[in-house]
């Protein structure tokens, strides 16, 4: 009797507590499948060979059927598009590929060639008088290898997880805040009709690098009062976490970001120290910063924090009062982005110059990358890695129409 109403009880409680679970898992559909690149937009592309292409090339009301094996050589010709297949030639100002299976492009600029590996339909036209690239590709490939190519250094870092399940988590937390940020970030190029570029003012997009075909796993997003969320990430943020608006500066009305330590309950270190960028030293020549700023001379470099992290510089005695990606873009133009890796540091002047003190890589908003690896390696899941980083969220399964 002592045992039944003890499990009665058991029952009772095990209601309670799985069915607000349950009824957690929300739903949200997403707009669209397919997601519109704009590919290769780092080069003035004049010329480029699509290899072992099977599928269908449509252009000037034709359609050709193409055989593996066979490339298609494509060449700017003033304001048209030179095409060469099969030993004839055609001359076109819109093209429209449908692939069947992964493709190849070849590419070959004056400073630059390569090859990089798509699926998908591919639009190829003129604009800015160049060869433009669209690639309409499978929204689940792209977060698959963007997620990857991402983090690349992490996942091939041998000593960083412990089990399979660890990976797993790190790889779907970054996996959500991907898919997660393409939907909040739509149509960005609209300029050529394209949703995203490949660069990183985007997403870097390496094309199909490591995975050929989506696996057909939850389509999980990041949802904040019923909108999907703009879920930047950075590699390592140092230990500081700031809102989008210190990097920015421009107004977020979003209150999902993370801002203090990157400390999760009762660890005792922070989470990214394990980032080869957790500290970092670079030293400027006031030669240099005349030039990069223009000023005829520097008295100093006075540094503005919000939320701990910088905000504004400004060189005491000239009138100039940077914002901080104003101050690393200029910086990162001249120099290399690998001189001021993060708006994390203190700065020291010497008699040559100056020495800049820092922590970590990347704005410091949203998800720590490497941070999350140490939480994934802590054995925390990825649920509890995104509402870390993100307070406030509920993960919902998303459907594709
Ligand atoms: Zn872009
Ligand atoms: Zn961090």
């Amino acid at each position: 009797m002592r045992n039944l109403k003890h499990n009665t009880y058991i029952y009772f409680l095990m209601l309670f507590v799985l069915f607000p679970v349950c009824s957690q898992d929300k739903e949200i559909e997403l707009p669209q499948k397919f997601l519109r690149l704009n590919i290769l937009s780092k080069y003035s592309l004049e010329k480029i060979n699509i290899r072992d292409v099977k599928g269908k090339l449509y252009f000037n009301d034709l359609s050709i059927s193409l055989k593996k094996n066979f490339d298609i050589q494509l060449r700017k010709i003033n304001n048209r598009l030179l095409l060469k297949y099969d030993g004839k030639e055609y001359s076109s100002e819109h093209l429209i590929l449908e692939a069947d299976e992964i493709f190849t492009i070849n590419y070959t600029t004056e400073n630059a060639s390569g090859e990089r590996n798509y699926s998908g339909r591919l639009e190829i036209f003129i604009f800015d008088d160049r060869l433009q690239l669209v690639l309409q590709t499978d929204i689940e490939h792209y977060v698959k290898n963007t997620a990857w190519a991402e983090s690349k250094n992490i996942l091939e870092n041998s000593e960083l997880f412990s089990s399979n399940e660890e990976k797993f988590n790190f790889t779907r937390a970054m996996e959500i805040s991907v898919r997660s940020w393409v939907f909040s970030n739509l149509k960005r190029h609209s300029e050529i009709d394209a949703d995203l570029c490949d660069l990183t003012h985007c997403m870097f997009y390496p094309g199909i690098i490591k995975f050929q075909s989506g696996d057909r796993s939850p389509a999980e997003v990041m949802v904040h009062e019923g909108k999907i969320i703009s879920s930047y990430f950075h590699s390592s943020c140092g230990g500081v976490l700031s809102g989008p608006e210190v990097f920015w500066e421009k107004h977020f009305p979003y209150s999902y970001f993370r801002k203090g330590e990157d400390r999760f309950q009762k660890f005792s270190k922070l989470q990214c120290e394990k980032s080869p960028h957790n500290r970092w030293e670079s030293h400027v020549s006031e030669k240099e910063l005349m030039r990069i700023f223009n000023l005829s001379k520097i008295e100093n470099i006075e540094l503005i924090r919000k939320q701990n992290r910088i905000h504004r510089i400004y060189f005491p005695g000239s009138n100039l009062n940077l914002a901080f990606s104003e101050f690393s873009t200029r910086m990162g133009k001249d120099l290399g982005w690998n001189v001021i890796k993060s708006n994390l540091f203190d700065v020291k002047k010497t008699q040559r110059g100056y020495i800049f003190y820092g922590r970590g890589l990347g704005h410091g908003v949203g998800l720590c990358q490497w941070g999350s690896a140490g939480m994934a390696s802590e054995s925390y899941d990825y649920r509890e890695i995104l509402e870390f980083y993100f307070p406030g969220i509920d993960i919902a399964v998303g459907t594709y129409k």
